[in-house]
């Protein structure tokens, strides 16, 4: 169909390379005639420079809104600061499951034809950053402590989710990745649900198997293909999803979904990129990811596979990449050769 209904939806540029990976991915979207009627807002640091809060209450009531958000990368200061909005808005939204399928669109790199996909628990965990320090004597900063929680409810629902993408998606496996060894109880009770879980309901339609997740790094980076789905508790989906970026062509190349109960954002793994941010050097390939991934999401897979393919050719036929990628293109000349592609498919 070309004519479709308008789908509200809210539009944050973000911080760094943001305005310039969205510019990138609204020109793809728009010569896709995608349903999407935008509202934009600020969070991050520009957030605070227009607003004065690096998550403004009118982007929170756009999302409450809309349920829906495609969002550049926020900034937040590492040690002092605010909070993460990143965070905030997980909470904000509950949007519980983290997505990230990693699959090789560029031949050449490390590893050849990886496609997995890794599930992280987005809400609770060590991640959460509830965090302080002990004085003792006089030095205010002697101890620091975090904690950890994880809940049976909030490791089903996020279990839950991967094991519905498997079967959903055809699926073979799904990796458990844990550290039930040494945390017993906080990593545990996400290991202990997960076999509940498959036990009761899964049993048959694909096979579950657990890792630790020392050894699931060393795996990944001796036989990546040996993966299919993992599934993972918050800080070790962190680190294990940039890790699977890196396998497919680094951070450029990888998108996120967050979804939730009442609300699911779209975004690239990667950051805001300050180095480069400004020089018209940023890959917008994960942030059009991202984008296809929410056309997905709005069962316009019709689109999503378009604009895929244009990705594809446009990297692959045309030989146009950014830097990161080897390639000689800008950020605005990229866009431009898959809004090509786009217009002949
Ligand atoms: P980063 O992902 O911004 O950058 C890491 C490296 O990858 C840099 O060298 C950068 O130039 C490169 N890179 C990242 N994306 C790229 C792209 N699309 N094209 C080409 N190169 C790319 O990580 P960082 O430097 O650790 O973080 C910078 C800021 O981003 C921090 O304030 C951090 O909190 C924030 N951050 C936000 C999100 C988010 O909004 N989801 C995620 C991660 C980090």
């Amino acid at each position: 169909t070309t004519t479709s209904t308008p789908i509200p939806a809210t539009l944050i540029p973000g911080d760094g390379i943001g305005p310039e990976i969205v510019d990138a991915t609204l020109a793809a979207l728009d010569a896709l005639g995608a349903p999407f009627e935008w509202d934009r807002q600020e969070a991050g640091l520009a957030g605070v420079k227009s607003a004065g809060d690096p998550l403004p209450k009118a982007a929170l009531d756009s999302i409450r809104r809309t349920r829906l958000a495609l969002k550049g990368p926020l900034e937040t200061p590492s040690g002092g600061g605010y909070r993460s909005s990143n965070v905030r808005l997980r909470e904000e939204f509950q949007l519980y499951a983290n997505l990230r399928p990693a699959l090789t669109i560029v031949p050449g790199g490390r590893y050849e034809k990886v496609n997995l996909v890794v599930v992280r628990e987005n809400l609770e965990g060590l991640y959460i950053g509830h965090e302080h320090y002990v004085q003792i004597d006089n030095d205010p900063h002697a101890v620091a402590m975090a904690t950890g929680i994880n809940t049976r409810q909030g490791s089903r629902r996020a279990l839950e989710f991967a094991f519905e993408y498997a079967v959903a998606n055809g699926r073979k496996k799904v990796t458990l990745v844990h550290k039930a060894n040494i945390m017993k109880a906080l990593t545990g009770i996400f290991l202990e649900t997960g076999q509940q879980l498959y036990e009761s309901k899964y049993k048959g339609k694909f096979e579950l198997e657990t890792v630790i997740v020392d050894a699931c790094a060393m795996k990944l980076v001796l036989n990546p293909w040996q993966f299919d789905v993992i599934v993972t508790t918050n800080l070790f989906g962190d680190i294990i999803s940039d890790l699977v970026a890196g396998l497919v062509g680094g951070l450029g190349m990888a998108p996120g979904a967050n979804i939730g109960a009442n609300a699911a954002i779209f975004e690239a793994v990667h950051g805001s990129a300050p180095d480069i941010a400004g020089q018209g050097k940023a890959n917008p390939v994960a942030l059009m990811l991202a984008a296809a991934m929410m056309l997905d999401h709005v069962n316009r897979q019709d689109l999503a596979t378009r604009l895929r393919t244009a990705i594809d050719q446009t990297l692959n036929v045309d030989q146009v990449r950014t830097g990161d990628l080897g390639g000689k293109a800008s950020t605005p000349e990229f866009a431009q050769a898959v809004v090509a592609r786009i217009k002949n498919s």
